[in-house]
């Protein structure tokens, strides 16, 4: 009987789900293959969420879970200097660390933490950095009670744009950086098509919408044009400072 079962049953089982609800009578939508409410438009995958708002999501590269160390290395291809301190990467050496894995578009997570002991002042004080494929920096950077210029503080695009709010918490806290990256593209010649873009949010704050970059990060002069990958590794700046980083994870979105 229940072999019956199974038989009959079987053909219900393996049956596509299609077709699903929608409509083929509906008009294109402009720009697009599709129909309003296509009953063919594929589905979007089924992606498991993080328990907690920030935690990594089932298709995330983990870069940094507070074990290990193993995802970074020196700009050198040498192993990292920073520490591995309670669950924490600190920057500690002379040498920043990157990811051994290159990314272009791209959602990323970063959790970090000033020096809870406040020492120094202006860009001197807890002043690290994300550079988005190596070249392009969110500012890191103690700016609880601690002014410095407007590009260089905590969530800004340095040396470019400031954040539109200071929403950085009090030094030893951790905070978090969600950032949507868009790669810059380049055509065959070299020329700049599209330039890149980033909207992070600071601890959950919109702190920049679509930013178009004016070029990579530079100091006291005006970004550089030129035409590089399509895909590099994130870097973290050693600024001299003990920052800590945790819970860093990446999602490609190309
Ligand atoms: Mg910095």
């Amino acid at each position: 009987m229940r072999l019956l079962l199974l038989i009959l049953t079987t053909p219900f089982l393996l049956q596509d789900p299609t077709p699903r609800p929608g409509y083929d009578d509906t008009p294109r939508l402009p720009g697009q293959e599709w129909r309003v409410h296509d009953l063919k438009r594929p589905y979007p995958i089924v992606v498991k969420p993080g328990k907690n708002v920030g935690d990594a999501p089932s298709d995330a590269l983990i870069l940094f879970d507070g074990t290990n160390l193993d995802a970074w290395m020196t700009p050198d291809g040498e192993a990292p200097t920073w520490k591995l301190v309670d669950g924490a990467m600190v920057v500690a050496g002379n040498a920043e660390v990157q990811t051994k894995a290159s990314f272009g578009d791209s959602q990323l997570h970063v959790e970090w933490a000033s020096p809870a002991d406040r020492s120094g002042d202006s860009q001197g004080m807890g002043n690290s950095g994300v550079f988005l494929m190596g070249l392009y920096e969110i500012q890191v950077l103690d700016t609880w009670n601690n002014t410095s210029y407007a590009d260089g503080t905590a969530g800004a695009i340095y040396g470019q744009f400031p954040p539109s709010a200071n929403v950085c918490r009090p030094s030893g806290e951790w905070q978090t950086y969600d950032i949507l990256f868009t790669a810059p593209k380049f055509s065959e010649s070299g020329d700049l098509d599209s330039p890149a873009t980033v909207t992070l949010l600071h601890n959950g704050v919109l702190v920049h919408h679509n930013r178009e970059l004016l070029g990579p990060t530079v100091h006291r002069t005006l970004p550089p044009g030129g035409a590089h990958a399509e895909k590099l590794p994130v870097k973290l700046q050693n600024h001299g400072d003990p920052v800590r980083y945790r819970n860093l994870w990446i999602r490609s979105l190309d």
